[in-house]
C-alpha cells in the first residue's frame, strides 16, 4: 500500500494529497504525466530506477507543452523520487506517477495564467500486459490523437481519453490490445505502448512524426538492439498491411516492458509463435533493468537509503 506522496512542496502521507473538484486540469485534461519503472532485485536487496533523467526531462518538455514552469530541474525531480522511495521502502517492482496539473480552482479553458501543480506517487506493479506469451491486437476504429490536435509527443492527461477509447474497445472485443493508426492511416503506436516489428533482420519502428510519444523503452530496446544484437534499425512510416507480413512484432514501454505480440487482425505474426528476436531482446532488457548488466548500470538509479519508524 502507497503510504506517501509529494504534494504540494513537501512528502506528505498519501491521505492529505487531495485536490479540489474544481481543480482546472480535473475538469478540463490540463494535466501531464509521466511514469517511470522501479525493479527489485531480490539477489541484490536493491531496488532501482530505470532512466530516471531521461523520464523527467520528457516530464519537463511535456509541461512545457501546457504552458506549465514547475520550477524543478529534471535533477531535482530525480532527487524527490529517491527520498520518496526510500521512505517507501519498496522491496518489489514498483511504478513512479509523477503528475503536473493546472491547480486553479475554478471554469475557464485556457493554458495561460493558472497555477500549475506537482505531484508524485508510487505503487506496487507487477507485469501490466502478459510477457510470456504473446499477446492479440486488433486495428482500432479510433485514431491516434494528432500532432496539430493534442500532440502525442507530450503524456497529457486529457490525451488519454483517446488511449481510454482505444484501449476499452481493443479488449471488449476480446484483443489485448490495439494497434491504433494516425490521421493518414499509417502505424503509430499501441493505446499506450510503442510499435516495432521484425522483418527480413531489420527491427522497424514508426518514426517519432507518426504521432507517437517518444517513448524512453523505444529508444532503450533500439540501442540494444543494435548494440548487443548488431540488428539494423529502421524508423519510417510502416503500413498496416506490412504489419501481417512481419516476422515478430512487440510492443515496448514502462508499463508493458516488452510484450511479444503473436497475432494481429486475427492474423499469425510469423509462425504465431514468440519470436527469436523479441525472446533475446527480453532477456536482455530484463538484465539491464534489474541491474545484472554492468554495461548498463548508467541507466539505473539506486534507492539506497531505507528509513524505518
Ligand atoms: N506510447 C504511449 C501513448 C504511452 O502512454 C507510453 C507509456 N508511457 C509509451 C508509448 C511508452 O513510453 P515509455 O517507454 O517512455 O514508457
Amino acid at each position: 500500500m502507497t503510504q506517501f506522496a509529494f504534494f504540494n512542496g513537501a512528502i506528505v502521507p498519501i491521505a492529505e494529497a487531495h485536490v479540489s473538484v474544481m481543480t482546472h486540469a480535473l475538469n478540463y485534461g490540463t494535466g501531464c504525466f509521466g511514469g517511470l519503472r522501479g525493479y527489485w532485485n531480490t539477489g541484490q536487496q536493491q531496488l532501482y530506477v530505470f532512466r530516471i533523467l531521461d523520464h523527467y526531462r520528457r516530464f519537463l518538455h511535456s509541461a512545457k507543452l501546457l504552458m506549465m514552469d514547475l520550477g524543478y530541474s529534471a535533477e531535482e525531480l530525480a532527487e524527490i523520487t529517491v527520498d520518496l522511495l526510500s521512505r517507501e521502502a519498496w522491496t518489489e517492482d514498483c511504478y513512479i506517477r509523477p503528475l503536473a496539473y493546472k491547480a486553479t480552482e475554478g471554469i475557464g479553458v485556457k493554458l495561460h495564467g493558472l497555477a500549475d501543480g506537482l505531484t508524485i506517487f508510487s505503487v506496487p506493479m507487477g507485469n501490466y500486459l502478459p510477457i510470456e506469451h504473446g499477446i492479440h491486437l486488433g486495428t482500432s476504429s479510433w485514431r491516434r490523437v494528432d500532432d496539430t490536435a493534442i500532440p502525442a509527443r507530450g503524456k497529457i492527461s486529457g490525451s488519454y481519453a483517446n488511449s481510454a477509447l482505444i484501449k476499452s474497445e481493443a479488449q471488449l472485443n476480446g484483443y489485448d490490445d490495439a494497434l491504433v493508426l494516425n490521421q493518414d492511416g499509417h502505424v503509430s503506436e499501441a493505446s499506450a505502448a510503442n510499435f516495432m516489428m521484425v522483418r527480413n533482420g531489420k527491427l522497424i519502428t514508426t518514426s517519432i512524426s507518426d504521432n507517437v510519444l517518444e517513448g524512453i523503452t523505444r529508444s532503450t530496446v533500439l540501442q540494444l538492439a543494435q548494440e548487443r544484437l548488431g540488428l539494423s534499425i529502421e524508423e519510417r512510416p510502416i503500413d498496416r498491411s506490412e504489419v501481417y507480413a512481419a516476422d515478430e512484432v512487440l510492443l515496448c514501454g514502462t508499463g508493458v516492458q516488452i510484450s511479444p505480440v503473436t497475432a494481429v487482425d486475427h492474423r499469425a505474426i510469423g509462425n504465431g509463435k514468440v519470436g527469436p528476436i523479441v525472446t533475446e531482446l527480453q532477456q536482455i532488457f530484463f538484465r539491464v533493468v534489474r541491474g545484472e548488466d554492468e554495461a548498463y548500470r548508467g541507466w539505473l538509479t539506486p534507492i539506497m537509503e531505507r528509513v524505518t519508524g
